[in-house]
């Protein structure tokens, strides 16, 4: 695994350690894991929720409409629905669409229909729904419109690398922000959320934006605000500044998080699964690509058994 930290190695952190696992070490090519499970974790590891798929896909329609314009619209709107629609639609029956897999773009296999959620049609008319009002909320809600059309009209970066940070303890601190927006008396940066508004501003989210305006702009951290956009019902937060207390947390926060992949690291090196607790919680369970891998899998289902070689699971561990 590389001495890095990211976004998404946190969250693994937060959620599951064994999760963490998977995803870094036993997926891996080149590290020793049991070769008959590590091919099947190669596969799962590609694999979706219907949730991330769509809020990826909205992010992704953000992206094409705020670079290339107002015409780029009903192309962006009807390729990411599209795509959507057929990754539904080929995990619903892998077998019957197995051509998809040899496409230019295949369709990711959902795990909730993978795994035979029965909430996995609900789920993803939900996920659906969510996507498609997403996109409108962002094109026609009043107060949303307004901040992105005022942050587009100025020196303004969309879907930005966070890259060349000061290391941290010897890792580098690895991201990406939503859309950016700079005038004379602040750097102003946007979050777009699928969904609705919940938790409290994230410190070390804010201490990587503080950062990262300071290397690329020579100003002072706290001239950063934040504000996330929830599109899936249209709150627009208010703007959040960046101060001196949070960035402290923030850094607390990260050095903890390298702290514990340093301790943890040789364990997944030597491929030591059983290092690596296991959340037991079903709700967890349930949204976890390896659920079907994993011995201490708490979600309840079971993985379809498919009679192509999509992820021929080993017998039930
Ligand atoms: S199945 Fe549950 S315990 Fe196992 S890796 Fe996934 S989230 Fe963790």
């Amino acid at each position: 695994m590389r001495s890095s930290h990211s976004y998404s190695k946190r969250e693994l952190l937060d959620s599951c350690l064994r999760q963490f696992f998977y995803e870094y070490y036993a997926a891996a090519k080149k590290l020793p894991f049991d070769p008959e499970r590590k091919a099947v974790i190669r596969e799962l590891k590609e694999f979706t929720g219907v949730y991330l798929l769509a809020g990826e896909k909205l992010h992704w329609f953000i992206e094409q409409y705020l670079k290339k314009g107002m015409t780029s619209q009903l192309w962006a709107e009807h390729t990411c629905l599209a795509a959507f629609d057929l990754a539904v639609n080929y995990s619903r029956d892998p077998e019957g669409n197995a051509g998809l897999r040899d496409a230019k773009y295949p369709p990711p296999m959902l795990l909730e229909f993978y795994y035979g959620d029965p909430r996995a049609e609900e789920l993803a008319g939900k996920a659906r729904e969510a996507l498609r009002g997403g996109i409108q909320r962002f094109l026609a809600n009043g107060p949303i419109k307004g901040l992105w059309t005022e942050i587009k009209a100025g020196e303004h970066f969309v879907e930005q690398r966070v890259g060349g940070l000061p290391k941290f303890d010897g890792f580098g601190i690895e991201g990406q922000i939503d859309l950016v927006g700079r005038d004379s008396s602040r750097v102003r940066v946007v979050d777009w959320k699928l969904g609705r508004n919940g938790e409290s501003h994230d410190s070390l989210q804010m201490l990587i934006y503080g950062l990262w305006a300071e290397k690329k702009f020579q100003v002072d951290p706290t001239s950063v605000t934040a504000r996330r956009v929830f599109l899936g019902d249209g709150t627009l937060e208010a703007e959040h500044a960046l101060d001196r207390a949070q960035m402290a947390v923030g850094r607390a926060r990260l050095l903890q998080d390298i702290e514990l992949m340093k301790e943890l690291d040789p364990y997944g090196r030597a491929g030591i699964e059983e290092a690596f607790s296991p959340c037991h919680r079903q709700n967890e369970c349930r949204q976890c690509k390896y659920q079907g891998i994993c011995p201490d899998n708490q979600s309840g289902l079971a993985p379809r058994q498919t009679s192509v070689s999509l992820t021929v699971l080993p017998s039930r561990v």
